[in-house]
């Protein structure tokens, strides 16, 4: 133990965990980082997220607690609220969530009974195990249906959601996704959840910061609740929030403490708060139009490279690559691009006949290279880089000499070298 007196920094007191950081620091910086569900949240984000507000305890809500001493965190956690609810036009913001998982069982928890009936899209058409997928806690307490995307075109088929819904009587409908390149038709959504008496709820974990930033539809005003994480392309801590209409507040609130969480993390809260603030800004505007104009311009660059992109191109942040012509499955172009300082996720494309742990394609996301500063322009280049790589795996079965591994990873470093990486500082 560390005494008052003596209380040396980490990299004196643990050299250990302080070189792993300093370890992950160099990797974020040096690799082009396409996993469209990070990030790069900026020094004020990460500064918030480590302060002494972690030695607090606060259970309940700002003004009704269960402790005393709550000088500071109360006024902090409503400020956090007041900008959520200002960013996203919310009626009513739970900020607490610990991550994105908890705040969707948290919204069953308010507004369905055990074992009631709730639909979402499947997790092999981009949809979230937490959308009622048969492992998650969401498929096993909940009786779930789920939908999917139309073989000719691999999009969402309102007819199929009207239809299932009609059929099932769902309590709850969510729509939201993981890997789906294109806008949801909140709207129509809205409309049949009406039809048939269910809550809509939107999980817009992947697209919150292109909603802040006008470069996406909003769910806000269609939704019973919407849900979301704030360390995607929101740019804040890893953590999740609840935006819900007043007449679901207090069931809401009441669902994430007591029903499910303990104590707030107040140095999460703060982070938050402060990623709300970055993210109402012109500048965060101009970012998440930037993280589409990227996203549309590297699908451009990957098409022309006659690579195939499920459903033809992307709306969005994100797009999924069929590496089925290539040659190689996603899951070993993933591998043997991190070793070239490529960064992706093999991802299951529609109607995938490959198995999901081993899929047939790879998913790729514009938010944490856009935060560097990368533009439309340089989408040429990050293209060329991603095609090398895979062409040269592809060529030697998924594993590419160490020689042209080291040469491309510098190369990639070189060209980000330009780019300086928010948060972490020089090198
Ligand atoms: C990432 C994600 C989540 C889960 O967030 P965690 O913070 O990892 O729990 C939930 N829903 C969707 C749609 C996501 O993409």
């Amino acid at each position: 133990m560390s005494d008052a007196r003596r209380d040396p920094p980490l990299s004196e007191a643990d050299p250990e965990v302080y070189e792993l950081i300093r370890g992950e620091d160099r990797r974020q910086r040096e690799s082009l980082r396409l996993i469209a569900s990070e990030n790069y949240a900026s020094r004020a984000v990460l500064e918030a997220s480590a302060a002494s507000l972690t030695n607090k305890y606060a259970e309940g809500y700002p003004g009704r607690r269960y402790y005393e001493g709550m000088g500071i965190i109360d006024p902090l956690e409503s400020l956090a609220i007041a900008r959520a609810k200002a960013l996203f036009g919310a009626e009513h913001a739970n900020v607490q969530p610990y991550s994105g998982s908890p705040a969707n069982l948290a919204v069953l928890l308010a507004l369905c009974e055990p074992g009631d009936t709730t639909m979402g899209l499947s997790l092999p058409a981009g949809g979230h195990l937490t959308h009622g997928w048969k492992v998650s806690a969401t498929g096993i307490y909940y009786k779930s249906v789920q939908y999917g995307v139309r073989r000719s075109d691999h999009r969402i088929d309102m007819d199929e959601v009207r239809s299932l819904a009609r059929e099932h009587h769902p309590k709850l409908i969510w729509c939201g996704h993981s890997a789906y390149p294109r806008h949801l038709d909140f709207a129509a959504f809205a409309e049949i959840a009406a039809e048939v008496g269910a809550h809509l709820v939107a999980d817009m974990a992947h697209f919150a910061g292109l909603v802040a930033g006008g470069a996406h539809p909003s769910p806000v005003p269609h939704c019973a609740a919407v849900t979301t994480t704030t360390h995607k392309t929101l740019r804040g801590p890893r953590g999740g929030l609840i935006l819900c209409k007043e007449e679901h507040a207090k069931a809401i609130d009441r669902a994430v403490f007591p029903g499910l969480q303990g104590g707030p993390h107040n140095h999460t809260t703060a982070s938050k708060a402060v990623a709300f603030a970055e993210a109402s800004t012109k500048a965060f505007s101009a970012y998440a139009h930037a993280v589409v104009a990227n996203a549309k311009a590297l699908a451009e660059r990957m098409m022309e490279r006659g690579y195939t992109l499920v459903t033809g191109g992307t709306d969005n942040h994100l797009m999924l690559v069929d590496l089925t012509e290539q040659g190689i499955s996603g899951r070993r172009a993933g591998i043997a691009l991190d070793r070239c300082g490529i960064e992706l996720n093999g991802n299951a494309i529609p109607f995938d006949p490959r198995k999901p742990f081993d899929p047939s394609g790879v998913r790729i996301g514009t938010p944490s290279l856009t935060s560097r500063g990368l533009r439309s322009e340089h989408m040429a280049t990050v293209a060329e880089l991603i095609d090398r790589g895979i062409k040269e795996a592809a060529a030697k079965d998924g594993e590419p000499d160490q020689a042209f591994c080291d040469g491309l990873r510098a190369e990639v470093a070189e060209f980000l070298s330009e780019f300086p990486a928010p948060g972490l500082g020089e090198a």
